[in-house]
């Protein structure tokens, strides 16, 4: 599509007769048909509760969390109903109450800070580097000096840590970790899937996560005792022996009548409609990498803007796409957000002052004490993101950096230094 690009230039009004984006960022692909008949044959059953299951047929939900668990590498798994429950359910079962002090990226989604106060804990926030990921020396030193022995481990829009360093850091500050791999289902470091590095690890299945049942959350652990806790915290009842991917009876002897119920199970419709999506998950990744690749290649053409480099180790799902325009003042920024929002691409942006949509800094979550943050907050101050919806084609990609590059261009042109 064709349309006149207005912009405001030294005062001088250009007119530029460019190609428009139409596709949408946030139109997922349909479910799969298989997903349409399990659900409904769920729903014909009237099956809806995992533990409502007649003639002994294994549910829905224990056949999810035993594939999950199978693809993931991880010995136990618990179907929750979001990933923020996931992350809740998990920082009670691994030791974490009332006061305690949670280490976390500064730089994450508001779930996160959200699930360390929901359980009445204390979000210690730790700066991210350029490259996105959590800052190994701020994490030493602040751990240091917060004496937490807790890390909620954010593995935000997928950039993965050097995961030696880190997991040789928290085994010497004796910190116990639980991985936040909402965006990370399907990445791996040095060949182990993202997720088996701490003592527990939270999926999401929210729409806009790598499998859509709408609302949904997994836990693995490798832990038998931190899975039961967590069994019967997500709400059991006396259920628990219908799981077939948990620990045995005796870990439950005690955490059954020491944990409280807190009712967060996911049901069989959701898992019916997610395990096709399983099946096809590993085909899913490869594609979103083959989009996120045309796409940073695309916008590499320019030097104005920075994109995440990725440790040799690090195999990253291109679900979405950060950049960096660190040349950008917040006037700039604000000016390239108009220019690509007349070319039909929405981008996000960290800089700014208020919370949009999905979008919010540390500085707005004022349900925590603030901290000081200097180095997420040059950062953020020039971090742009797009979702890379698998409705998008290598073609959409491809226009998309370029409109992108154009509009850097047009912005610096303006620029009165
Ligand atoms: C989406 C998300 C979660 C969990 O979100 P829910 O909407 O509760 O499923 C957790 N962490 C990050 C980084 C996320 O993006």
């Amino acid at each position: 599509m064709i349309s006149r690009l207005i912009f405001k230039n030294n005062g001088r009004t250009l007119f530029k007769e460019s190609v428009k984006f139409t596709k949408s960022f946030t139109r997922q692909s349909p479910l799969p048909a298989d997903s349409v008949l399990a659900a409904t044959k769920v729903m014909l059953s009237a099956d809806l509760h995992r533990y409502q299951s007649h003639d002994n047929n294994v549910d829905e939900v224990a056949k999810l969390e035993s594939e999950f668990a199978q693809w993931q590498g991880a010995d136990f798994c618990l179907a929750v109903t979001s990933g923020g429950q996931a992350l809740q359910i998990a920082l009670r079962s691994v030791g974490v109450d009332t006061g305690t002090r949670v280490l976390t990226n500064a730089f994450t989604l508001a779930p996160v800070p959200g699930a360390i106060r929901a359980v009445g804990a204390l979000p210690v926030l730790v700066e991210v580097t350029s490259d996105l990921v959590i800052d190994l020396d701020d994490l030493s030193r602040k751990a240091k000096s917060s004496q937490a022995k807790y890390l909620l481990l954010s593995h935000m829009r997928g950039h993965v840590v050097d995961m030696d360093k880190l997991s040789a850091l928290a085994k010497s500050l004796s910190i116990t970790v639980i991985e936040d791999c909402a965006h990370t289902m399907g990445a791996t470091w040095s060949g182990v899937k993202s997720g088996n590095f701490g003592q527990a690890a939270c999926f999401s299945t929210q729409s806009y996560k790598h499998m859509n049942s709408g609302e949904g959350g997994l836990i693995t652990s490798k832990d038998p005792a931190v899975m039961a806790k967590a069994i019967i915290i997500s709400g059991s009842y006396m259920n628990y022996q219908t799981h077939t991917c948990a620990p045995d009876k005796e870990y439950f002897a005690e955490a059954r009548l020491d944990c409280p119920n807190m009712s967060a199970r996911m049901d069989s419709l959701r898992a019916a409609i997610l395990r096709p999506q399983l099946n096809q998950l590993n085909e899913t990744v490869e594609k979103w990498n083959r989009l996120y690749q045309v796409a940073a290649e695309s916008l590499s053409k320019s030097n104005l803007i920075r994109l995440p480099s990725e440790l040799p180790a690090a195999h990253r799902v291109g679900s979405s796409l950060q950049f960096l325009l660190p040349e950008f003042d917040e006037e700039h920024c604000i000016d390239f957000l108009k220019a690509c929002a007349v070319r039909g691409v929405e981008l996000k942006w960290f800089g700014r002052k208020e919370p949009v949509g999905f979008t919010s800094t540390h500085s707005h979550w004022r349900y925590l004490n603030s901290q000081d943050l200097p180095q997420t907050d040059n950062i953020l101050s020039s971090l742009f993101d797009f979702r890379i919806p698998l409705t998008f084609s290598e073609e959409d990609c491809r226009l998309l950096g370029d409109i992108i590059i154009e509009c850097v261009q047009v912005c610096q042109a303006g620029s009165k230094t």
